[in-house]
């Protein structure tokens, strides 16, 4: 099956063409056509009607969406959140896990293995664990009841289910640096937040390889003049790649703006942190057995801390093309391109010949309109 879309106006990493075509041959993207160049015959013909036409939105911190949360265990809130993920342009996206007991992280990343036999939405690209690893003193949203030390066995049994990509934990914690070196051995990414670590303790898993830091600025040490701390870190250290919420609740307008300007956007990945209530109204809802409750689209428990947003993917771009005004061909590395080098996610993430055929039509709200997945129109 070919597809050929035309009156594209392409954005891909570094490069613009504003009304060029892109032909899908399979589950691959076989040409990018400049305007005036002859155009191939397909079996079908999509006019894009000079829209933006970039590459699939890849969440890599995504808990819920639509009422259901990853981690409720069931066939059905996995389908929805793969499926009501297409509607914010994403293509793929890492189940993200809460700090839970092992059966039930078992049972939900069971129920994505079974989502991706044969799946209707979005890609589960992996599985992204967000604890239990964690200092209890930096729990922002986690609970309590089931954060435990860095365990490499958990993981494994994990991964075994489903392959995890990459693992979020408190790099202070007893045994955390064998833990590194063990998930780069396996080829899992290994992530930092929910710590509470000075900058020497960075250094010393930066020495590992750890160069991921999950959720930016939240639950981590902010910079200080006389120790710079995890932000300090994510800051100084140009390799480091760093996750951002911009909901403009979890980072004010002025962080996203000072990120943007000090780091390279190769390395800034926007997420969302999703938990169930996005796409929903306000209300009360529960994350990890804990209640949490909607105002005005921010979600918090009882004692205030923020747990997890109700952002949209493409709103959190709009946010950022708003704060920053860079152009869309830097800030389209931050939706996909960053996200597919620091967890080896394959030829993901561009618009270019021999790239995956994930494609997002969007309007200029960054709204899209139409969503390829694997060369096929899911939305
Ligand atoms: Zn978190």
């Amino acid at each position: 099956m070919k597809t050929l879309i035309k009156n594209a106006h392409i954005i891909s990493p570094d490069i613009e063409i504003i009304n060029g075509a892109i032909l899908l041959e399979g589950t691959t993207i076989s040409g990018v056509f400049l305007e005036g160049e002859k155009l191939p015959n397909a079996d079908k013909n999509f006019d894009a009607a000079g829209k933006i036409v970039a590459p699939g939105f890849i969440d890599v911190h995504v808990h819920g969406r639509s009422g259901c949360d990853f981690c409720d265990g069931t066939p059905k809130a996995i389908s929805t959140i793969a499926n009501d993920k297409l509607k914010e342009g994403v293509t793929s996206f890492l189940g993200t896990t809460l700090t839970i007991a092992e059966e039930q992280l078992a049972t939900a990343i069971g129920c994505a293995a079974d989502y991706m036999r044969n799946p209707t939405g979005a890609k589960i690209a992996g599985i992204h664990l967000e604890g239990p690893f964690i200092n209890p003193k930096c729990l922002g949203a986690q609970n309590p009841d089931f954060v435990q030390l860095p365990n490499i066995g958990l993981v494994k049994r994990l991964n075994a289910i489903y392959p995890v990509k990459k693992v979020t934990y408190a790099i202070e914690m007893e045994g955390a640096l064998p833990f590194t070196r063990e998930l780069i051995a396996m080829g899992i990414t290994p992530s930092t937040t929910h710590t509470a670590a000075c900058y020497a303790d960075y250094e010393k898993v930066s020495k590992l390889g750890l160069k991921n830091l999950s959720h930016f600025c939240n639950q981590m040490t902010p910079l200080h003049h006389r120790d710079i701390g995890m932000v300090g870190a994510g800051l100084l250290h140009d390799e480091a790649f760093i996750e951002l919420i911009c909901d403009k609740l979890h980072i004010c307008p002025e962080m996203i703006k000072l990120v943007f300007k000090v780091k390279s956007s190769e390395r800034i990945q926007l997420i969302t942190d999703a938990m169930r209530a996005a796409g929903m109204s306000d209300g009360e809802y529960d994350l990890g057995g804990l209640n949490v409750t909607v105002k005005d689209g921010a979600a918090r428990l009882e004692n205030g801390a923020l747990a997890g947003s109700t952002l949209l993917y493409y709103h959190g771009l709009k946010n950022v093309r708003e704060i920053t005004g860079k152009p869309l061909t830097e800030l389209i590395k931050a939706t996909s391109w960053n996200q597919t080098q620091t967890l080896n996610l394959g030829k993901l993430g561009k618009i270019e010949a021999g790239f995956t055929a994930d494609i997002v039509v969007l309007n200029d709200d960054f709204s899209p309109t139409a969503v390829f997945v694997d060369g096929l129109q899911k939305l």
